[in-house]
Formats: C-alpha cells, structure tokens, sequence
C-alpha cells in the first residue's frame, strides 16, 4: 500500500508532490476559483476586520458544498489581530453552528484566547476541531485534548524546544502535521523530527496520520485514492 505524507494545513494552494496530500485553507470568497485538491474554507480570524469579512460569511454555505471541501477552517480567535473580540466570537460561533449543521470538522487558529475558544466551542459536543499551529503550553494541551480536540503541529517544532518536548506526550491518534504553507519547511522533514521525538519509525507515522485523517475528515479520501 501506498501511504502518503499528509499536511494537515496549508495556505499553500500550488499543487503539491505527488507523494502528498495538503489541505489548503481558503476564504470562502475564493473557494470557488483557486483550489482543485483538498480544502477546508473558512473566514479566518485575521480577515474579520475586513469590509469583505460579511460577504465572506454568507458565501461559506455554498463554499462548503462545493467539490473537495471537507472542513470549515482556518476560523478561529486572535486576540493580536483581526476585529475586536466580541465581534470575532460571533463570526466563530456562526461557522461553527454552520458546521454542526453540515457536519464538518473544524480547523481552528487561536491566539492568546484559549478560555473564550472552549467556551464558543462548548455547545457543539459532537464537533469534531483541530487547533492548528499548536505553540501553547503543556496545560493548554491537556485542556484542549480534555475538551475532544486534536492538535495540529507546525513548524514552530523545529525552533519551540517545549513544543518538543511535548510532542511525544500527545496522543498519537489525536495528532496533526502541518506546514501551515511554509514552502521552506517540507512536511517531511516535521514527519522525521516527530518520528524521532517518539521513537517510530517515519511509515508508521504516515499510516497513523492518514488513520487520523479519515477519522477526523468522516470520509476515505485517502484510502479510496491510496489504498
Ligand atoms: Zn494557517
């Protein structure tokens, strides 16, 4: 079997190697146009600020429907960047019930905002949500695998020595790897540090990761293309 690197998050809409599958994260206002492989389409927090930003929120109900669209994502809370808080916490919580209505995984960006994430994301039990670009504490990571999430890992592993030390920590069946579109670091070279961090082998990991990716996608996308 054929077993492809997967890169969890990607801004990063170029094809990419044959040999990897990437989920590219698109504005719903551009879902339509720029994005033939996998995507996951959302109103990042950064654009909240934007006057497009509403335009943006009523076109995510057709960006979702539309082919190769399996999540809603990059959305999320920025306390750095973006509206003022109130007002990306109201944006979060109508692509999330927007979500819960389609049933899609949602993948999540959160900056210095993790009490208010949880709690938008309290009403929605069955949700199945990623933080992507995980660099919190050990704290913060049990708290968000506490509350059902998964954790995506950029990367930030090759410089945070914390995030290092984390990673071995993290439940294998709750993990994510990711470029985040950083063309200079290969998803592969994540794929060997994390495999060294844990002490297996880089195709065991592959095949966990694409496991992880079917479990939290609902659907085979991998398999029926790789198996
Ligand atoms: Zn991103």
């Amino acid at each position: 079997m054929y077993v492809p690197f997967v890169d969890f998050h990607s801004h990063d809409a170029q094809p990419a190697l044959p040999d990897v599958v990437r989920v590219v994260s698109l504005n719903p206002l551009d879902a339509p146009i720029h994005h033939e492989g996998l995507s996951t389409v959302g109103l990042h927090p950064w654009s909240t600020a934007l006057p497009n930003a509403e335009a943006a929120l009523a076109a995510l109900p057709a960006a979702c429907a539309q082919q190769g669209v399996v999540g809603v994502g990059e959305v999320g809370l920025d306390r750095l960047r973006g509206a003022p808080l109130p007002q990306q916490r109201s944006m979060l919580a109508r692509q999330l019930q927007l979500a819960a209505a389609l049933q899609l995984p949602v993948v999540l960006h959160c900056v210095r905002t993790w009490p208010e994430l949880l709690v938008e994301l309290r009403p929605f039990a069955t949700l199945r949500w990623a933080v992507h670009g995980f660099r919190g504490s050990p704290a913060v990571a049990r708290s968000l695998l506490l509350a059902g999430g998964c954790i995506s890992i950029g990367p930030a592993l090759l410089s945070d020595a914390r995030l290092a030390g984390l990673v071995p920590e993290l439940p294998l069946e709750r993990l994510f790897l990711e470029t985040d579109g950083h063309r200079d670091v290969p998803i592969q070279v994540l794929y060997r540090r994390v495999a060294g961090l844990r002490g297996m082998g880089v195709d065991a990991l592959k095949c966990a990761m694409v496991h992880n990716f079917n479990s939290f996608f609902g659907q085979c996308v991998l398999s029926d293309r790789y198996n």
